[in-house]
């Protein structure tokens, strides 16, 4: 900080205040959107349904039987495709 005030006072530079101007704001606008983004976290709602992991949101699964590839409605979801 010292060499940087001296460097300041050669080339006609009031790095104090520079410093104490950036500082400040700087890190209190940094906490405030900090907390902003909290908040938004906590406002959204949570997921009514969850898309189901076994067949993708499809609701089909493929299933093997005698040499044929079927499509089936998927166990985890009963065809619907949400939990
Ligand atoms: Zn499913």
């Amino acid at each position: 900080m010292n060499e940087a005030l001296e460097a300041g006072k050669r080339a006609g530079v009031d790095v104090e205040a520079l410093y104490k101007k950036y500082t400040g704001t700087g890190q209190s606008k940094l906490a405030e959107a900090r907390i902003d983004r909290q908040n938004d976290r906590k406002d959204r709602p949570p997921p009514l349904k969850e898309f189901c992991r076994r067949c993708s949101g499809m609701g089909l699964i493929k299933e093997h039987y005698n040499h044929q590839v079927k499509d089936v409605n998927c166990t985890g979801c009963d065809g619907e495709g949400f939990k």
